[in-house]
């Protein structure tokens, strides 16, 4: 079982004295560092000369440099760039400019579990993963609470590496709902496995093929829509407050009877062995592989399947249907 560290157990004291550098404002870029500078610790933001980004940092009260220049002055560097950029800008930007005793942070183990960036050996390497989205990790820490997070130590040169990575944790309000100590290979295999084979991949999938199938059969794609797409969220948020067992007694007997008989035979042995042969593709290294080669020749195959999914007739009826419903009618940028 996982040591959980709570907020009560914690102080800044680590921290305090360090100046924090946030390379990257985006998702969880702008979260960690409104959320350091707002526990009261030193932050600077770290972005590309003429990045969209830097007059929003600015005006969210953060002190904003380029990279090179917030990793020259920072103690501790926290990469918040997307992971197949990391390395480029590392080795380009910021190696160059890190001191003995520095410490490099990272929120996914990717590039230091598949090798992609190797830091010197005199160095703190940690993670502090929190485990959701960036704009939940902002919202949640202006209403008091918190994410739950990750840590894990890679490499531990000062001897302060866990000690830094807990008082981080709890800049950003991740031990207000607990933080799990993990390593960074644990955290970067079921981190790929779950968007992969459950969150993302495995749900739009479902989605899409049950809509398709209702589709195929004659059925209204409005009916189609509301069954296999829109009624997921009253359903998931139902497992995530109280388990399968919230979820089983608030349905109908025969939603529940139904359920319990034919969700077995959809997501079958065929099933999982896929979900294996997935985690096999990650475990050795295969699917950092291609995913890294398809970013050095800037992802045609994710563009192109991006564009094929805009066009999937459960897209089309989707819009339609939520334009009509004021409050789910927002931009994905609204939040
Ligand atoms: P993002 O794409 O939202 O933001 C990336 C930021 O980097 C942007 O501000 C962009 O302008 C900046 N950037 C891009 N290239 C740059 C360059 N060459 N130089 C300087 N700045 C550059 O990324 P994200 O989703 O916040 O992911 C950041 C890290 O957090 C990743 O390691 C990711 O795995 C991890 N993570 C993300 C989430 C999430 O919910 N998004 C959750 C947990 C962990
Ligand atoms: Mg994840």
């Amino acid at each position: 079982m996982a040591t959980i560290i709570y907020d009560n157990e914690t102080t800044f004291d680590a921290l305090k004295d360090k100046i924090i550098a946030i390379m990257g404002y985006g998702s969880q870029g702008h979260a960690h560092a409104r959320n350091l500078h707002e526990s009261g610790l030193n932050v600077v933001v770290g972005l590309r000369k003429g990045s969209s980004s830097w007059a929003k940092a600015e005006s969210d009260g953060l002190k904003v440099m380029t990279v090179e220049d917030a990793a020259k002055a920072a103690d501790v560097i926290m990469i918040l760039l997307p992971d197949e950029k990391q390395s480029s800008v590392y080795y380009s930007q910021i190696e160059p400019n890190l001191k003995s005793g520095d410490a490099l942070v990272f929120a996914h183990g990717f590039n230091i579990h598949y090798n992609q960036i190797v830091p010197p050996k005199d160095v703190d390497v940690f993670m502090v993963a929190p485990k959701g989205p960036g704009h939940i990790v902002r919202r949640t820490y202006t209403e008091g609470i918190g994410v739950p997070g990750l840590i894990a130590v890679y490499q531990d040169a000062t001897g302060k590496a866990r000690e830094l990575a807990i008082s981080y944790a709890k800049g950003i309000g991740a031990t207000r709902a607990g933080v799990y100590e993990t390593t960074f290979r644990e955290e970067t295999e079921t981190d790929l496995f779950g968007e992969q084979v459950d969150l993302c991949g495995g749900i739009s999938s479902l989605i899409k093929t049950a809509f398709e199938v209702l589709v195929e059969a004659g059925y209204q794609p409005e009916m189609a829509y509301f069954e296999t797409c829109h009624e997921v969220k009253l359903i998931v948020d139902l497992i995530y407050e109280g388990g399968l067992e919230r979820m089983w007694h608030s349905v109908s007997n025969t939603a529940e009877y139904g359920g319990m008989t034919v969700g077995p035979r959809v997501i079958n042995e065929e099933s999982r062995e896929a979900m294996y042969d997935a985690l096999e593709r990650i475990q050795n290294g295969e699917f950092a592989k291609e995913f890294i080669l398809e970013g050095m020749v800037n992802h045609p195959v994710l563009k192109a399947m991006e564009n094929q999914e805009k066009e999937h007739p459960l897209e089309i009826v989707g819009k339609e249907i939520r334009a009509n419903i004021p409050w789910l009618n927002k931009k994905i940028d609204d939040d």
